[in-house]
């Protein structure tokens, strides 16, 4: 359950020692509890990960961490290192009234939601963790001082994690800043450099760790063009890095099965085999085919 030393991911600084580890351990894995969108259960990613060789695996289902207590069993059974976490839907509005009206952004609207993926460092992190998401879905919560803290509900049908909440449990979790949905690659995306700076500041002293999260999703101009920003800003706030393959299904031959999942929460729809690719199995991409080597270069140089 523990994750001592920060994410050990590819491409992971270890901050103040000088050493980069070329190790790769997936930090960003959905299990059939991220419900229309992972398939697998938490002991069959275990057991996978176990057979790929892999010391740890972490367990980040959307929304909720009902698969924390079969993941940590069978990581254990498995003999590898569970690392539990969560993607929380975050969204970077306290105030409730403030957010039905987009936040103060110009043109008004709804403040978007976004992604955040939180490990738990600690026994600290675990309980916090817990009472982030019970405070989130019920939108209340029992910090040491009692009294109601802005969760936003589960309207949506996930808790919303608001700043109060991570300003309240953040202590013994590990944060990265998201996959493309996250508020800072949303930004970076939208050009918005300075609010991108600004809000992964912000993040950054919420928790006891945080880390610029380098989403791999193929090799197009968009997605290089996002990990060059988000580059240049962790270089900028002296941020560590690390590297993530959001993994949704164990096996290359559970891909069939997830992209007709997705389409059962999105009607009419069945997502492209590989236009482009957002999710992959467990195993690291294959060499030579979308293994990130060249940006694994350029982390190495670049930190
Ligand atoms: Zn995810």
């Amino acid at each position: 359950m523990t994750c001592p030393d920060g994410p050990v991911g590819a491409g992971v600084r270890r901050t103040g020692r000088g050493a980069v580890s070329a190790a790769f351990v997936h930090l960003h894995v959905h299990s059939h509890f991220s419900l229309l969108d992972g398939v697998g259960s938490p002991a069959a990613l275990a057991q996978e990960a176990r057979r790929l060789g892999m010391p740890a695996l972490a367990l980040t289902d959307l929304g909720w961490a009902h698969g924390a207590v079969a993941f940590y069993r069978a990581a254990r059974e498995a003999g590898i290192q569970p690392i539990l976490g969560c993607e929380v839907l975050f969204d970077p509005v306290d105030d409730p009234a403030v957010r039905r009206t987009g936040g103060g952004r110009a043109g008004g609207g709804r403040a978007p939601l976004h992604h955040l993926t939180l490990l738990v460092r600690d026994e600290t992190g675990y309980r916090h963790l817990n009472r982030l998401l019970t405070a989130a879905a019920t939108g209340s919560a029992g910090g040491p001082g009692g009294g109601a803290v802005g969760g936003g509900g589960a309207a949506s049908g996930l808790p919303r994690v608001t700043p109060a909440l991570l300003q309240q449990f953040g202590r013994g979790l590990i944060a990265l800043s998201g996959c493309p949905q996250g508020q800072v690659p949303a930004l970076l995306r939208a050009g918005r450099w300075d609010e991108a700076v600004r809000a992964a500041a912000e993040q950054r002293d919420w928790f006891d760790a945080y880390y610029i999260e380098l989403p791999y999703r193929g090799e197009g101009e968009e997605a290089r063009r996002l990990v060059g920003s988000l580059l240049r800003l962790a270089r900028v706030l002296d941020l560590p890095v690390v590297a993530t393959c959001e993994v949704h299904y164990p096996r290359p031959q559970d891909a069939v099965a997830h992209r007709i999942l997705r389409a059962l929460g999105d009607p009419g729809r069945l997502v492209p085999p590989c236009t482009p690719p957002t999710s992959w199995p467990l195993p690291p991409p294959a060499p030579g085919r979308c293994r990130p080597r060249r940006w694994r270069l350029r982390f190495l140089l670049t930190l």
